[in-house]
């Protein structure tokens, strides 16, 4: 049972991130070869806070990182991203929810701290 709950997890983020790619993108975003593998391999990790409280694997959106140098409210770049799930991305206790400010309180963290770890864990998956 526990096999097979993990593989449907797989599958609901693949889905996920198919349809995500177009949704959460809105205006339609030429994605490279590269950056659909990276953007698949970061929903894979599954949601970056629930992971940090303890409950690996939760099917998730791709958040994007922004204001990195760009200035507020421009996208950076594709890998510029953080997986999160549903609720931690737009619910009421999610990113957008609660605004970055209060969700970076909440959870004891940065942006670019989970941004570093998402990274360092990708990192690790390669080897
Ligand atoms: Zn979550
Ligand atoms: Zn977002």
């Amino acid at each position: 049972m526990e096999l097979l709950l993990a593989v449907q997890n797989v599958i609901r983020v693949r889905v996920l991130v198919a349809t995500n790619l177009n949704k959460v993108y809105g205006e339609s975003v030429k994605l490279t070869k590269d950056e659909k593998k990276y953007l698949s391999k970061l929903a894979d990790l599954g949601c970056i806070i629930c992971y940090r409280l303890g409950y690996a694997g939760t099917p998730a959106e791709i958040h994007h990182v922004r204001g990195m140098g760009l200035g507020m409210g421009v996208r950076s770049s594709h890998y510029d991203t953080l997986p999160l799930c549903p609720e931690h991305h737009r619910g009421n206790t999610g990113y957008h929810g609660m605004g970055r400010k209060a969700f970076e309180r909440q959870y004891g963290t940065t942006e670019h701290e989970l941004l570093n770890q998402v990274k360092e864990m990708l990192d690790e998956k390669d080897d």
